[in-house]
């Protein structure tokens, strides 16, 4: 047999996550790029936009390196590779799975991204089915459902009031197959959502719910079982492993029981020509049914390696640490007379390390630009691919001229929309000192 020392976990005292202890980052890629500054010199980038895309952990891209030389296809190869890649990429599953929480008969379907997953089940959905979705989400969460009735529920004010809100709508709905898409932080505020309550009031009225945890799952542990949730989708890129692969994870009737998502080699499992011409095709049940094609194994691989590296490193280690930086980010920002921080839910709220704001007298996206361009800050500015929240956040008068995933160079002369800080495992303090620096500097000179 092939021997291939990444397969076991690395628990060494050289292991570049367990030998960080105390309360540093996380080493992280990256963490050394040198930037030039408009006003001359370099300075060493400060990544501040990990809610868009984390950096990878230096553990997972050792780990991927030391895979790398060895990957071959999946599933279908006879040879020493193949086979040792499709153990690999089981593992893989194996390992997403337990990290999610998983429960007997659950599924881990590798995707693209999260975007992807909820697709994905927005394609098995049964006929006829009912979705509930909070005006307040990502619109990976908020588009996906087309051709299903779709209520929209009101921003909540409170984690209560999203009980509330959801149990009525939930109250008056007919019967028949219903599903609720919630997110379990906010991609613009950072609040987290209380799934459990949410995911027992659907369960009271008959309901599925599906967890968005691209926001969630890099910060906090998500756990399947303990959340109650039905599905859970999340993103390998928000969560410190590279682009490209997914998970949907959770019930399997619904995917077994629906038209596979793509159809093509992997998903079949016999096809024959009919006398009559056409093709006959009998579809895997298993996760194959929904993986047509040939699977990114690398990117799943990466994933699993992603969940044990967080898994070994302690959740409950790095939200302390998350919280201490967000607290100090908040203190320096109420240091701000003319910056508002957004919020649904209230100054009190549980928070993931994800922070939007305004600057009286900053147009957002000149105000990014100038931490960038002065101080080597990489933030995000927008609506973040949740307009009808920053409406919410903003006012009716917020301008959706940011269009999601638009370029980001041409000056939108008064538009309304915020910058958003986001920050995680391999965040320094000095990269969040250096944030509260820059923001009362620039909101003292004004645009
Ligand atoms: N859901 C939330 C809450 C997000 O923040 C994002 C991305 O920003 C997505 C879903 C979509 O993730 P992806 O672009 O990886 O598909």
């Amino acid at each position: 047999s092939t021997s291939f020392a990444p397969i076991s976990h690395r628990t060494s005292a050289s292991d570049p996550v367990s030998c960080t202890g105390g309360d540093g980052p996380l080493p992280v890629l990256g963490r050394d790029v040198r930037v030039p500054l408009a006003t001359g010199g370099e300075v060493t980038y400060a990544a501040l936009d990990y809610a868009a895309s984390a950096p990878a952990l230096q553990r997972v891209w050792d780990d991927v390196a030391a895979y790398a030389p060895y990957y071959g296809s999946v599933h279908r190869g006879a040879g020493h590779l193949s086979q040792l890649s499709t153990e690999l990429f089981e593992q893989s599953r194996a390992a997403v799975a337990e990290f999610l929480g998983c429960r007997e008969g659950d599924q881990v379907v590798f995707t693209r991204a999260t975007t992807d997953s909820l697709n994905l089940l927005a394609s098995v959905l049964p006929r006829g089915t009912r979705v509930f979705v909070f005006e307040t989400e990502h619109h990976a969460s908020l588009l996906p459902w087309r051709g299903h009735e779709v209520t929209y529920l009101d921003a909540p004010r409170t984690p209560q009031q999203a009980v509330a809100t959801l149990e009525s709508a939930l109250h008056a709905a007919p019967r028949g197959p219903k599903l609720v898409c919630v997110t379990g932080a906010s991609n613009v505020t950072g609040e987290i959502w209380p799934v459990r309550e949410l995911a027992r009031a659907a369960h009271r009225h008959g309901a599925r719910l599906v967890l968005d945890a691209a926001q969630l799952a890099p910060h906090r542990p998500v756990d399947l079982r303990e959340l109650d949730a039905d599905w859970v989708a999340l993103s390998g890129h928000k969560l410190y492993a590279p682009f490209g692969a997914g998970v949907l994870a959770g019930r399997a009737d619904w995917l077994t029981g629906a038209e596979p998502y793509l159809a093509g080699g992997g998903a079949s499992r016999r096809v024959v020509r009919r006398p009559d011409g056409g093709v006959d095709v009998e579809w895997h049940t298993g996760t194959a049914r929904h993986e047509a094609g040939s699977p990114n194994v690398i990117g799943a691989y990466a994933l699993a390696a992603a969940c044990r590296a967080l898994s070994e490193a302690g959740f409950a280690r790095l939200a302390a640490r998350e919280e201490r930086l967000l607290a100090r980010l908040r203190a320096g920002l109420a240091e701000v007379p003319q910056a508002r921080v957004l919020s649904l839910f209230g100054a009190d709220a549980d928070r993931v390390g994800v922070l939007s704001f305004v600057v009286e007298g900053w147009d957002s996206s000149r105000l990014a630009a100038a931490l960038a361009d002065s101080y080597g800050i990489g933030v995000r500015d927008g609506l973040f691919c949740a307009h009808p929240l920053l409406r919410v956040l903003l006012g009716a008068d917020a301008d959706a001229s940011g269009e999601c995933g638009a370029p980001q160079d041409a000056p939108r002369e008064g538009a309304l929309d915020a910058v958003r800080v986001s920050f995680g495992a391999g965040t320094p303090d000095e990269h969040v000192d250096r944030l509260v620096t820059a923001v009362q500097a620039l909101a003292r000179r004004g645009e």
